[in-house]
């Protein structure tokens, strides 16, 4: 088993063809550039939204919408600083595909970028993605290809892209270095300028989930950077490595099964997973992430996908021991993707049904949390 740093190093050297002194190359490089900036300058900050919870409590609870991006996720971020860092370092080239290992919304982003500069993109993902998130790949003019065991998807993408000619995008390994963690209106830094005029402008506590790492990253390094009293918190759905692995100081750290909460949870600790830079991890059960994110569309009559629930669910835990201590302050949690991508999975019964997964346990602790301060959750 190679260690991250090793992998990071063997995929950090893809093949260059072309002749960097030819000024067409360098008119569409340049060209290509200004798009993906234009793209940005378009576009308008994603609301921080506020979780009702009673006043007296003295607990202010937020979610950044990350859903409202052109692309529907948070990923939007992420594909537009990966096209940058491709660009930038001459990766990416006209006439030549881009290829990515996803578990789909990274993919569902690409393929907007890619589209938008005009090069070929392929998504190599496993066969449960949803088919929502194919069929929005395929409308942003992506091609999906499909490997049975997810564990598999980042060699199959580095010889497709051997084959091809094409650069693999890999952001795994990527995520963390292609963000501007400094600042740049990075997610953290819009999130600090919106909480402003709040009663607790500096947040007690950051929760955000873990994929690529690479959010958890950015924040992390963002807050320490800028010396903020804020701690980072990042809860792990059931079917990833992550929480393990960072409990252990474990880099080696592996799982065998597939995380049911589409975006988080992963097989092996990825390069992009920063550990060290992590105040505290918290194991959520799928059932309560589910619960969490229906909840959600009680209180605030939105739809968001799994993730989004694990980290209400460890937000609301937090707000709960807040409570207990009698501390006031504010907690921030990511709604990370739309509901709409997953009315087959998160909002279906049978889904639930058919996964073995009882979510009225943690449907009641949360009710009893939002009605009486008091957890009753045992997770
Ligand atoms: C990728 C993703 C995350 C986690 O973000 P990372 O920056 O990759 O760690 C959370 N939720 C969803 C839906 C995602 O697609």
């Amino acid at each position: 088993m190679s260690t991250p740093q090793e992998r990071a190093t063997a995929s950090a050297t893809p093949t260059l063809d072309v002749d960097r002194s030819d000024p067409t190359y360098r008119t569409w490089l340049n060209e290509a550039v200004r798009k993906v900036q234009a793209d940005a300058n378009r576009s308008a900050d994603t609301h921080l939204l506020r979780f009702p919870l009673p006043e007296e409590w003295g607990i202010d609870l937020y979610l950044k919408d990350e859903s409202t991006h052109p692309t529907g996720s948070l990923k939007h971020r992420l594909a537009r600083s990966l096209f940058l860092y491709g660009l930038c370092n001459g990766w990416i080239r006209p006439g030549h595909p881009v290829i990515e290992a996803s578990s789909g919304s990274t993919a569902v982003s690409e393929a907007y970028f890619a589209k938008l500069i005009g090069v070929p993109f392929i998504a190599v993902m496993p066969r449960t993605t949803s088919a929502e998130k194919c069929r929005l790949i395929e409308f942003h003019g992506g091609r999906c290809h499909f490997v049975d065991d997810s564990r598999t998807m980042y060699a199959e993408s580095a010889a497709l892209a051997d084959r091809t000619g094409g650069h693999y995008m890999d952001q795994f390994t990527y995520a963390e270095r292609a963000t501007d963690w400094r600042g740049n209106n990075n997610i953290a830094q819009s999130i600090y300028q919106q909480l402003e005029l709040e009663r607790y402008p500096e947040p007690a506590w950051i929760v955000t989930t873990a994929g690529t790492g690479g959010t958890s990253a950015t924040i992390a390094r963002y807050v320490h950077y800028m010396q903020y009293d804020t701690r980072i918190c990042v809860p792990d759905p059931e079917n990833s490595c992550f929480f393990d692995g960072w409990v252990n100081e474990d880099p080696g750290c592996t799982t065998d099964c597939g995380s049911r909460i589409e975006g988080i949870g992963r097989p092996r600790m990825e390069p992009s997973f920063l550990p060290g830079a992590i105040d505290r991890m918290m194991k959520v059960p799928d059932a309560a992430s589910v619960a969490a994110v229906r909840a959600l569309e009680a209180a605030i009559g939105r739809k968001a996908g799994g993730s989004t629930g694990t980290g209400l669910w460890s937000a609301l835990k937090i707000v709960a021991e807040m409570v207990a201590q009698g501390s006031r302050g504010s907690v921030v949690t990511l709604i990370c993707d739309p509901g709409d991508r997953y009315l087959d999975k998160y909002y279906s019964d049978a889904w639930l049904e058919e996964q073995g997964l009882d979510i009225s346990p943690y449907a009641a602790a949360i009710e009893s949390l939002i009605a009486t301060g008091v957890w009753s959750g045992t997770d």
